[in-house]
């Protein structure tokens, strides 16, 4: 027990690296339980940090496979997950990780997998998105975020933050708040308070455009400008004529000045299904 409390001592956060980390046993464990994991499933973390976390999901899962980029925190791990026989840490940076080939290499495509991680916010987007795209067998991907963030992936049309990230999310999650963390459960605190946000995957997505491929491309193009109208946007990211971008707009029923921010994920994917059946009648 000594060791594992001095096993970090000394260590320097990096604050470029996210490292906001969580000491409050009770805080932890009940993550660990929020975070859905049963004794049948493989658990994959992002950022292990001193394994705070690692411990109680590795208590309650069959096997947990961590993902650590700061190889200074390995022998600290070797030293605190010693009494983890279940819990394996790999060194590497998720946003270069083939996360479908490191999960089938390391935990095989047996077990339930399910995603847990206390997450570094400099790339908190992009590893939800890496996450849905890469892992969409996982059942939940429970990550804490920043409060605000926790806010945008709750968010609908017409609510700021409303884009990419929350649609995506919402198509293919249930998604709900599970906790408010406040900045001073973190050493040392960041900024700003978080939430344990609960992504829990759909057995079928929310809708079910014709071409899912388009549907996700149609959502990255309809936000990628701002400022621009959804005809706009359309018409450059889709490679679509001006007349076949107004077209699909009209056959599905929306204001041709529309703006992406104004649409739900439900007209988003008609625009899709009309974008697809003008493709395949050109
Ligand atoms: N899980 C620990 C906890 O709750 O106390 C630490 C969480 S800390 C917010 C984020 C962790 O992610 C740090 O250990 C950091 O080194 C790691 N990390 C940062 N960037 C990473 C990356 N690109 N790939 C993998 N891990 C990363």
């Amino acid at each position: 027990m000594r060791g594992k409390r001095n096993a970090g001592q000394g260590f320097h956060h990096k604050h470029s690296l996210g490292q906001n980390f969580i000491e409050d046993e009770a805080l932890l464990g009940q993550l660990a339980e929020l975070s859905l994991v049963t004794a049948q499933d493989c658990v994959l973390e992002i950022g292990p940090g001193f394994g705070a976390l690692t411990r109680p999901l590795a208590a309650r899962a069959a096997r947990v496979l961590s993902l650590e980029i700061d190889e200074t925190l390995l022998p600290i791990l070797r030293v605190t997950l010693e009494r983890c026989p279940n819990a394996h840490v790999v060194q590497g940076d998720v946003m270069r990780t083939d996360l479908a080939a490191l999960v089938q290499a390391e935990l095989g495509d047996g077990a339930p997998l399910r995603v847990a991680a206390n997450l570094p916010y400099y790339i908190t987007t992009d590893v939800l998105l890496k996450l849905l795209r890469e892992l969409p067998q996982a059942l939940s991907y429970a990550v804490m975020v920043q409060k605000e963030v926790g806010d945008k992936l709750l968010s609908g049309p017409g609510d700021e933050g409303y884009g990419p990230l929350p649609i995506l999310c919402q198509y293919a999650c249930e998604v709900r708040r599970a906790l408010d963390v406040p900045a001073a459960c973190f050493t040392p605190p960041p900024k700003v308070d978080s939430s344990f946000m609960v992504l829990e995957r759909r057995q079928t997505p929310l809708f079910a455009p014709q071409d899912e491929a388009l549907f996700l491309r149609l959502v990255r193009a309809a936000f990628s400008m701002r400022r621009k109208t959804l005809l706009n946007n359309l018409t450059a990211g889709l490679s679509l004529s001006r007349e076949q971008a107004a077209q699909a707009i009209e056959e599905a029923g929306l204001r041709s000045g529309a703006r992406a921010e104004e649409l739900s994920i439900h007209e988003l994917c008609l625009l899709s299904d009309r974008v697809h059946a003008l493709r395949a009648h050109a």
